[in-house]
């Protein structure tokens, strides 16, 4: 077995602290990560205080994961010891059903869905048909650690002109952002609105201006006009009434990333007819819509979750090509509680990205100081 350091919260209401726990070693088709970075998405916030009524303790998180391949399975092709490798959301899924057979791992329909980086299977043995456990284990644990065992395949290429610290959040927030924009057609000329300028908000408004849209960011925060401004991409604060309205009918796609349950009715006329609004920050019920505003407009209210690994892969390389990614801020594990609070004040710009390396001391310094108890 492996000895492995993480960042846990044991409950709810329990800040993040050290941790150490086994990982089995490397299987034949797996390979074996030295975690460098790992980014913090508002997700790992959710989870770890059980926002979505799932979470399975201890919890370490982190689904933003970029490290060196340590070791190889005796099956494995795509991998070799020295690669930087990028790990996101997923580390299986069933393979097997209508999804995983057309590429869409993302949406798995096996008993238990697909096994998720950290906090166990998507659907757990407890609601699974049959209470089927297919994946062996109830609870996984992330990126908030010094070593990751994953299938070969649920490892991603991280291009070479990616700082590996600057590519971990491509691995959540840039996949989830880009594949809707995919799947709903966003092309160069058409004008993207970005609702909610966070760590999902500032991908999404890079990919899309990429992409060669012109963008418009949609924020709650007068401070973040500068940032926008910086971007090249229009702004508006959410409650400029004047503003929305000149906006009317003008949208080729929408895409909210706001955190939380939010209403979307006043930004449903700003599209085009037969346009979509896709919310991918929510997940949760939301506020009531207007459906008369939808169907005069013949328009679409959509979710999204992640993206599937040829995506992911596909958006690592398109970031690597522009040469852009997320505005970071590199934080030492032992600030993760400060980091979280900073999150959910809407502080950060645009991501804190953990640096492993900072685990790793405190983990040696812990291991020299039981070493002299002993
Ligand atoms: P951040 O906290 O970095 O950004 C969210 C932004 O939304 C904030 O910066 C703020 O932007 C705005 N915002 C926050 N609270 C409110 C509010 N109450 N009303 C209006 N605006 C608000 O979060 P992330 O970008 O990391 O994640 C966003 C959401 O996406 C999370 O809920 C996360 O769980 C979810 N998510 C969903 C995925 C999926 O597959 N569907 C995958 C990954 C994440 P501003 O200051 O500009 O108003």
């Amino acid at each position: 077995m492996i000895q492995v350091s993480g960042y846990a919260a044991s409950g709810r209401h329990s800040k993040l602290k050290e941790i150490t726990f086994e990982r089995e070693p490397a299987g034949d088709d797996e390979v074996e990560i030295d975690v460098l970075f790992c980014g913090i998405c508002h997700s790992d916030i959710h989870q770890v205080k059980n926002e979505w009524g799932n979470t399975v303790y201890p919890c370490v998180p982190g689904h933003e994961v970029v490290g060196r391949v340590t070791r190889v399975g005796s099956r494995v092709t795509r991998h070799q010891v020295g690669d930087i490798v990028g790990v996101g959301c997923m580390i299986d899924s069933c393979r097997h059903c209508a999804p995983c057979q057309s590429g869409d791992e993302n949406y798995c329909e096996g008993p238990n869905s697909w096994l998720a980086t950290y906090n166990g299977p998507m659907i757990p043995a407890a609601k699974a048909p049959g209470g089927v456990n297919t994946y062996g284990r109830d609870n996984t644990f992330g990126g908030y650690s010094t070593v990751l065992v994953v299938k070969e395949d649920f490892a991603l290429k991280i291009p070479s002109g990616l700082k590996p610290e600057v590519a971990a959040p491509i691995l959540c927030a840039g996949v989830t952002t880009y594949s809707p924009m995919k799947h709903w057609g966003v092309r160069a000329g058409q004008h993207v609105g970005v609702i909610g300028f966070g760590g999902l908000g500032d991908m999404a408004a890079k990919i899309a201006k990429a992409m060669g849209a012109s963008v418009t960011v949609f924020t709650s925060s007068q401070d973040k006009i500068g940032e926008a401004g910086r971007l090249g991409v229009q702004v508006v604060l959410e409650d400029d009434e004047a503003a929305l309205a000149k906006l009317k009918s003008s949208f080729d796609f929408m895409l909210s990333t706001i955190p939380e349950k939010h209403d979307v009715n006043q930004y449903l006329p700003l599209l085009k007819r037969d346009k979509t609004l896709v919310v991918v920050g929510a997940l949760e019920p939301m506020a009531e819509v207007n459906n008369q505003q939808v169907a005069f407009h013949r328009n679409s209210i959509a979710g999204s979750l992640i993206g599937n690994l040829a995506d992911t892969q596909e958006i690592l390389d398109f970031c690597a090509k522009h040469q852009i990614g997320p505005d970071i801020q590199v934080v030492p594990i032992q600030d993760v509680n400060h980091a979280y609070k900073s999150v959910e004040k809407g502080e950060v710009r645009f991501r804190y990205v953990i640096d492993m390396g900072s685990l790793k001391s405190e983990a040696a310094r812990d291991g020299v100081k039981a070493h002299e108890h002993a």
